[in-house]
């Protein structure tokens, strides 16, 4: 039996007590530095707002177990929830939430301004354009669950301790041992933080580098409303639905004939939380350390559109009001998992009360059988770059994220501020072509170059860019259309710098690939295997391509940092099981740099930069070193895009010479730079899945369209019992490329998709695939659809049908 110490009695740190203990853990000691009938955290004042329906499927799916558990222990007043809008851009956003709501699952309605204002009658009629109902939101009594689960999980054997902050750790080398309290020291093997906007000083104490940000944001209630008199007769009492008006950032619930009311309009104020001081003994409603005083001059304007939204308000007064302290973070995920460098560490932070039970229960999931069934990738605290860890960031991004957080956010809109931060060798010869620049990861990546629309009056009639519907039309230039026709017809280069490359090297790089990978990598150098990464469930943890350069170095083409933090982990155990077989794992993504060279001609470039005229011909998953226009390179045979040609890969202080060369070769062979946007459509167009929006840990290789890279007659490796089971089910869903009717309408992603009238699925990605003329998306659809079966796609409330099956994609 683990023993297990959980820092934090908030509504995440009991949750996680309750999930684990009923999976049988109990030997469980939850640590709080406040008194467990009122512990002082962002719990112990939240409003209790829970609004499901969120862009994240597994948002969406922690909010909806949330609802589920809170309703089975009767803290969950199920009053619905309602969003208005009072622009024509709200109303076109509540009808793509209401798309994706149905992607996962949530029942939602459109509404009308009538049928706002009968459901919720102290609306404004002259001002709401419609609205978005959900009926199952409603409202958490998030203090009461925390007492009931205390209650329940100290009958099955959890401890706990109040009074008793966490102020150090013990470790053994790079593990967790014990929880250091002025009380004494606990030992333990496993540490869960769950400290809420602590998280930082918790993380320090550890060595864990926490990227999130304390805010202090506003929430008041009024005095008695004549209007609301005997409506609700209990104090906290609601009848209404929550309530959200997020074109001026407010939010609003009852409390019996009061109201109460969320702001987020004003300026960003980032807390330090050690500054907030020790909790005191005597913590009450009014003195708490997450309860900051109030500024009303922050909240005048608050004050002022509510009353014209609810005029039933102009008779009531402020009564109190507080600045209160939640969490962000960069990317407005929660922080969720193990710790990268740290073992035994994990934490469970920045969540709120909405997601609250669903992130406990992934994370007791992940404790006690290895994974959460709900997909992790977008919170898992080991998916940050390192230069997304710097405080500064953290600070600044978080801000942002503090004054976007009811904003109607584009998929593709880039943040404005920091930007610059990694940039590739190729950047300024990328700047002289005119290229627009998308930020992930921190890196700037080209979307297209204004260099290339001195060819768009050569496009050949087939190739010409249609017209778009205004939202995909947003990031998107008609450039793309060249720089598709020319990787098709001609050549074009792509900056894979910013594509994870990994090094694995020493006597054990063979074995540690060999059990991690779905197939053999034993092959001898020279080559290059696809290869997938599973976890012990069968789930699709990465993709991953594997070259071969020495017996004891491989280089992997593989993707985020949660890649390379899992891969230095199970390196670091092996090595300290068995020397012998020790293997280092080195992410040298920024060291070196990368260009994608293809289309029909790349052949003919590649003959140009080098007289070895063996090089030029093409022999796919090969990798060779070797040098070409006098610098020193890696040339790897493979493709996305199902063009010919390489990746050349140099050093990085190489790059912008590699960069010229190829370009200067190309130039007689119609060369053209091609970004971002081009790519995704001629991969779609490839059938080629992208990790982490086509594929995640929730879908299996046969569901992924990913048979091929799979092999059960290997001998041992991570997920093969599960694989071998998985072969012999039947297939239920699987993943599947549709084909638009219409042209002028672009799919973005999470759509919901329609079989006779029954929603059976939803749009992984999609992009306007140029080969074809039409639109294009991947969708998991169950088996039945086949080839050739018609469907619709609902984007912004209209449904456009589709048909499975294009002639170029290979899915
Ligand atoms: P907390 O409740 O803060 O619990 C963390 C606990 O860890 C604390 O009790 C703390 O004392 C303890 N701790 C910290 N450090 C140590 C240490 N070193 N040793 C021992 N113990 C320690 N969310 C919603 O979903 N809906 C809403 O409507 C909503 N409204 C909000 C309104 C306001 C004004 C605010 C401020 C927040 C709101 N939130 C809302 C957010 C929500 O309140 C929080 O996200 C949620 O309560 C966090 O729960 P938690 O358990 O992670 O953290």
């Amino acid at each position: 039996d683990k023993r297990v110490v959980i820092i934090g009695a908030g509504i995440v740190g009991t949750n996680l007590a309750d999930e684990l203990v009923s999976r049988g853990w109990t030997n469980i000691t939850v640590v709080e530095q406040g008194p467990l009938r009122m512990p002082g955290g962002s719990t112990s004042h939240a409003p209790g707002l829970v609004f499901q329906t969120n862009a994240s499927k597994s948002m969406t799916e922690f909010a909806k177990y949330t609802v589920q558990k809170l309703l089975s222990i009767d803290c969950f007043k199920q009053v619905g929830g309602l969003e208005v809008a009072t622009t024509p851009e709200r109303m076109e956003e509540l009808k793509r939430k209401h798309g994706y709501a149905t992607s996962w699952g949530v029942e939602t309605h459109l509404l009308t301004t009538e049928e706002c204002v009968a459901l919720y009658p102290h609306l404004s009629k002259d001002i709401v354009l419609g609205g978005f109902h959900i009926p199952s939101d409603g409202l958490a009594l998030a203090a009461q669950a925390v007492q009931l689960l205390i209650e329940r999980t100290r009958k099955a054997g959890v401890q706990y301790l109040e009074h008793t902050p966490v102020t150090g750790f013990v470790k053994d080398d790079d593990t967790i041992t014990g929880v250091i309290t002025p009380n004494g020291t606990i030992q333990t093997d496993i540490v869960c933080s769950c400290a809420g906007f602590w998280g930082v000083e918790v993380g320090a104490l550890a060595g864990v580098p926490i990227p999130l940000q304390p805010m202090a944001h506003q929430y008041v209630k009024t005095t008695a409303v004549p209007k609301q008199k005997g409506r609700n007769p209990e104090p906290n009492g609601a009848t209404l639905p929550i309530l959200r008006y997020q074109d001026q950032d407010l939010y609003y619930r009852e409390h019996g004939d009061r109201y109460g009311i969320g702001y987020y309009g004003h300026k960003p104020m980032p807390v330090t939380a050690a500054s907030l001081g020790p909790t005191a003994k005597n913590v009450s409603e009014s003195n708490m350390p997450s309860r900051l005083a109030f500024t009303p001059e922050d909240f005048e304007p608050a004050w002022k559109l509510t009353q014209e939204m609810l005029p039933a308000l102009r008779d009531s007064q402020i009564a109190e009001g507080f600045n209160g302290i939640l969490s962000f973070t960069p990317d407005g995920g929660p922080l969720v998992g193990r710790a990268p460098n740290l073992e035994g560490f994990y934490v469970a932070e920045a969540v709120w009360v909405t997601h609250s039970a669903g992130v406990a229960r992934s994370l007791a999931e992940v404790l006690t059988t290895g994974k959460s069934t709900i997909d992790l990738s977008g919170a898992e605290l080991s998916r940050f770059e390192d230069i997304q860890l710097a405080p500064d960031y953290v600070t600044e991004t978080s801000s942002q994220d503090f004054v976007e957080v009811y904003d109607i956010i584009h998929p593709l809109q880039p943040r404005e501020s920091p930007r610059d931060l990694r940039v590739t060798p190729f950047h300024a010869r990328q700047k002289e072509l005119g290229a627009f620049f998308l930020e992930t990861g921190g890196w700037e990546r080209p979307q297209w170059y204004d260099a290339n629309a001195k060819l768009l009056g050569d496009l050949p009639p087939r190739w010409q860019p249609r017209e778009r519907d205004a939202w995909s039309n947003r990031f998107y230039s008609p450039i793309t259309a060249v720089e598709a026709w020319k990787t098709r017809t001609a050549v074009a280069m792509y900056d894979q710098s910013p594509i994870r490359r990994i090094e694995v090297s020493g006597p054990g790089a063979e074995s540690l690939l060999q059990r991690l990978m779905t197939v053999d990598v034993s092959r001898n150098a020279g080559t290059i295997t696809f290869a997938l990464m599973l976890d012990d469930h069968g789930g699709v943890r990465s993709d991953v391509f594997v070259a071969r350069l020495a017996k004891n170095l491989y280089k992997l083409g593989a993707n985020g940092p949660t890649d390379v933090a899992y891969l230095t982990r199970e390196a670091r155990l092996q090595s300290s099981t068995d020397s012998r077989r020790f293997v280092h794992v080195r992410d040298i993504t920024g060291a070196t740099s990368s260009i994608g060279l293809w289309g029909p001609r790349a052949g003919q470039v590649m003959g140009s930069l080098s007289s070895d005229k063996q090089l030029a011909e093409f022999s796919p998953m090969r990798v060779t070193r070797t040098h070409i226009a006098g610098l020193p390179v890696l040339l790897q045979s493979i493709s996305f895009l199902g063009e010919t040609g390489w990746e050349i890969q140099t050093s990085a202080e190489n790059g912008q010479r590699l960069w010229d060369a190829v370009f200067q070769a190309g130039q007689s062979h119609g060369i053209v730079a091609a970004g971002r946007a081009a790519f995704n459509s001629l991969r779609m167009e490839n059938g080629f899945r992208s990790w982490g929006t086509d594929v995640t840990t929730e879908h299996n290789p046969f569901e992924a369209g990913f048979a091929d890279a799979v092999d059960t007659s290997k001998a041992d490796f991570v997920g093969r019992a599960a694989l071998v089971r998985l072969s012999k089910a039947p297939l239920t869903k699987r993943i599947r490329c549709l084909t638009l009717e219409t042209t002028g309408t672009v799919m973005m992603g999470k759509e919901p998709v329609y079989l006779d009238g029954q929603a059976i699925g939803y749009v992984t990605s999609a992009a306007f695939a140029y080969t074809v003329g039409r639109p294009i998306a991947f969708a998991y659809l169950p088996n039945e659809v086949q080839e050739g079966s018609r469907v619709e796609i609902e984007y912004f409330g209209r449904r456009y049908a589709a048909t499975h099956g294009v002639r170029e994609a290979r899915l």
